[in-house]
């Protein structure tokens, strides 16, 4: 069966088979994954390592092909990738040979822009991010944080229809963390870009997203609507019974996972 698509989607993923052949094995990805993300929402997925985020978010960036399904972005198919998706990975990847003003700008370079109005833009994504004064700075002078938020400002200076990121704040200590969930919520306010965010973290999932799904064995198990208001103290009271449910969800896709393996 089709599942119905509404006009406001932005994305979506239809039956979506993913394998990887290694050593003669196969490991199944996707299977069979459909998921739909809203237009300017912010959509988290959550669960365990191999559950297959990383692959959803590959296939969306048009990094890899699906098997099977499709994966669209509007009414488009994605056949690789593209300028409308911008990604921002763990580790911020920068060229280490460049500033900060001169990572962001090469994300530019896609737009037939001069050279000074390219680096009129950088900088104001980096004065966005909170960068303004480390717009020369090269990335061995950055702590983890500011060059993740080059990276952010790098992703936002595509002005992409979709921001696609894969456990960013993870690598970053736990005060940092929380500024750079400041920032992405900030951020999203301002912005309404359609955001696909991949954590571990089931707090940061509530404190970011408009909703999250749960995954495992390749799947969505459920998704989650976090009808609050920012800035949110996932710790309160009202969260307690959300984020049980949701651990419950990911440990249950765990067992089941487990009991298939034996
Ligand atoms: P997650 O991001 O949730 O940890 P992944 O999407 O990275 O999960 O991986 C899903 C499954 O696919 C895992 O079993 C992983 O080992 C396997 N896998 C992912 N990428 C490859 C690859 N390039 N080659 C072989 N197996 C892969
Ligand atoms: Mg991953």
């Amino acid at each position: 069966m089709t599942p119905t698509v509404s006009t406001s989607t932005t994305v979506c993923l239809e039956n979506v088979t993913k394998q990887y052949w290694q050593n003669g094995r196969c490991t199944t990805a996707l299977a069979d994954c459909t998921l739909d993300i809203r237009a300017g929402e912010f959509f988290s997925l959550l669960g365990p390592s191999g559950t297959g985020k990383t692959t959803l978010l590959n296939l969306l960036a048009g990094f890899e092909r699906p098997d099977s399904g499709q994966v669209r972005v509007g009414s488009r198919e994605v056949r690789g990738a593209g300028p409308d998706r911008a990604v921002v990975f763990q580790a911020p990847t920068l060229y280490p040979w460049l500033t900060a003003a001169g990572n962001v700008a090469e994300g530019l370079r896609h737009l037939r822009l001069s050279h000074s109005e390219r680096k009129e833009r950088a900088l104001h994504h980096l004065a966005e991010v909170g960068l303004e004064h480390a717009a020369t700075r090269h990335p061995h002078q950055m702590s983890g944080g500011m060059a993740q938020r080059v990276g952010i400002a790098r992703a936002l200076a595509m002005q992409p229809d979709v921001l696609v990121m894969d456990e960013p704040f993870a690598a970053l200590d736990a005060y940092v963390r929380r500024e750079m969930q400041e920032l992405a919520v900030r951020l999203q306010q301002e912005r309404k870009v359609t955001t696909l965010f991949v954590t571990h973290s089931i707090e940061e999932a509530l404190v970011l997203s408009d909703r999250l799904a749960t995954m495992a064995a390749g799947r969505v198990t459920e998704i989650f609507e976090v009808d609050a208001a920012h800035p949110r103290d996932v710790t309160a009271a009202e969260f307690i019974a959300l984020r049980r449910t949701i651990a419950d969800r990911i440990e249950s896709g765990v067992r089941a996972e487990r009991e298939q393996v034996r």
